[in-house]
C-alpha cells in the first residue's frame, strides 16, 4: 500500500478525492489517500503551497512532493523540502491558458471594445488589420507559453518567443538572452507574459524595457504580477505608449480595492482566473508520476531548484 497525503485546502479535497482515486485505480496503484497521516508513514505528498504543511522535516520516508500548481515560487525555497519536487503540467490547465490568451489577444487585435462599449448609434467603421500584420511576442516558451505561441501562430500572427535557453519551434521566431529580449520587445505589438516568478524575472518589464516596445502596444499578463514594475506600466499607460494592459496576476492578490489598476480605463483586471489545474487531468498526471516513482522511472516535471522553476 502506498500512502499518499493530500495537503491542500479542504475545498480541493472535495474536488480531487474521487478523481485521484480513479486515476490510481486506472494504473493499478494500491493507494491509501488521506488528508492526515503520521508524517513518518507518508510515501508521497500531493501538495498545494497554501496548505498547512510547511515543514517537511518529519516526512522522513516521503519519496516526492507533487505540486498541484504550475508556479512553485512559494515552495521552491523551502529549506526543509529535500525530496524531489514536481510541478504541475496539466493538459487541462494548458488548454485553459491557451483559450484565455487567444481570447484576450483577439480582443485587442480586433479592437472589440470599440463596438462593445459604443452601442450609441455611431458608425465606427474601423477595420482591424489582419493577424499577419500584428506581431505578437510571448515571454516564456515553457508548457504554457509555447502552447499559446503555437495557437497564435496558427491564427496567422507573426509570433516571437523568448526563453532562458534557446528553443526551436516551427513557425515561431525563438530568441534567448539579453539581446534576444530586446529584439523580442521591439516587435511586441501585443506582449504576452508567461514567465515564472524567480529572482531573475522579477520586474523584468520595467520602464526601460517598456520603452523598447512599439508605441500603442498591448500587454497581456497571465504569468505573475512581479514580472512587471507596476509604476512603470502605469506611466506607460498614462503616456499611451502602452494602449491597454490585461492583467490576471498581481503582487498582492486579491488586488487591493484602492489599487490604481482597478480604476484605470486602459487596464482590464481579471482575478487570477486565466487557467487553473483541472482535477480530472491533473489527477492522471499525479498518478502517472507516483507510478513512475514506484517503478523506478524518472519523475516528470521536476523543478530545477537552482533556476527556481
Ligand atoms: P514552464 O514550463 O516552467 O516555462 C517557463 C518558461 O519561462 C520557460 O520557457 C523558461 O525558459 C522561461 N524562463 C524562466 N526563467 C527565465 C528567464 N530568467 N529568462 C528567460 N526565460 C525564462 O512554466 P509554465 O508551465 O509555462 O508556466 C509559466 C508560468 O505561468 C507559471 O510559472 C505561473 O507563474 C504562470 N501561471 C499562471 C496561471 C494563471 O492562472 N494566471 C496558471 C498557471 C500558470 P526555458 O524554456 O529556457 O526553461
Amino acid at each position: 500500500m502506498i500512502n499518499v497525503l493530500f495537503a491542500a485546502l479542504p475545498e480541493r479535497w472535495e474536488q480531487y478525492r474521487e478523481t485521484l482515486q480513479a486515476a490510481f485505480t486506472e494504473l493499478d496503484l494500491s493507494v491509501d489517500l488521506r488528508t492526515e497521516f503520521a508524517p513518518q508513514d507518508v510515501d508521497y505528498i500531493v501538495y498545494a503551497p497554501n496548505s498547512p504543511v510547511q515543514d517537511f522535516t518529519p516526512y522522513t520516508r516521503c519519496k516526492a512532493v507533487l505540486n498541484l500548481w504550475a508556479g512553485v515560487e512559494n515552495v521552491v525555497g523551502n529549506k526543509t523540502l529535500t525530496q524531489p519536487l514536481a510541478r504541475m503540467v496539466d493538459p487541462g490547465m494548458t488548454q485553459g491558458m491557451v483559450e484565455y490568451v487567444a481570447g484576450h489577444v483577439m480582443r485587442h487585435h480586433l479592437g472589440m471594445d470599440l463596438h462593445i462599449a459604443g452601442q450609441d448609434g455611431q458608425w465606427r467603421d474601423h477595420v482591424p488589420p489582419l493577424a499577419q500584420d500584428r506581431r505578437v511576442t510571448v515571454l516564456g516558451l515553457g508548457e504554457l507559453g509555447l502552447a499559446c505561441a503555437k495557437t497564435l501562430s496558427g491564427l496567422g500572427f507573426p509570433v516571437t518567443g523568448w526563453s532562458r535557453r534557446q528553443k526551436t519551434a516551427d513557425g515561431i521566431t525563438c530568441l534567448a538572452g539579453d539581446d534576444g529580449l530586446r529584439q523580442a520587445l521591439t516587435v511586441a505589438d501585443i506582449l504576452v507574459l508567461l514567465l515564472p516568478k524567480t529572482p531573475a524575472t522579477e520586474n523584468l518589464l520595467d520602464a526601460n524595457r517598456i520603452s523598447w516596445m512599439p508605441k500603442g502596444a498591448f500587454v497581456v499578463n497571465p504569468g505573475r504580477g512581479q514580472l512587471i514594475d507596476d509604476d512603470a506600466l502605469l506611466d506607460s499607460l498614462n503616456s499611451e505608449h502602452i494602449a491597454h494592459a490585461t492583467l490576471d496576476v498581481f503582487r498582492v492578490e486579491p488586488l487591493p480595492v484602492d489599487h490604481p489598476f482597478w480604476a484605470h480605463p486602459q487596464v482590464t483586471v481579471t482575478p487570477h482566473i486565466a487557467s487553473e489545474t483541472r482535477a480530472r487531468t491533473a489527477s492522471q498526471v499525479i498518478a502517472d508520476n507516483i507510478h513512475r516513482g514506484e517503478t523506478g522511472a524518472p519523475l516528470l516535471h521536476l523543478v530545477d531548484r537552482s533556476a527556481g522553476y
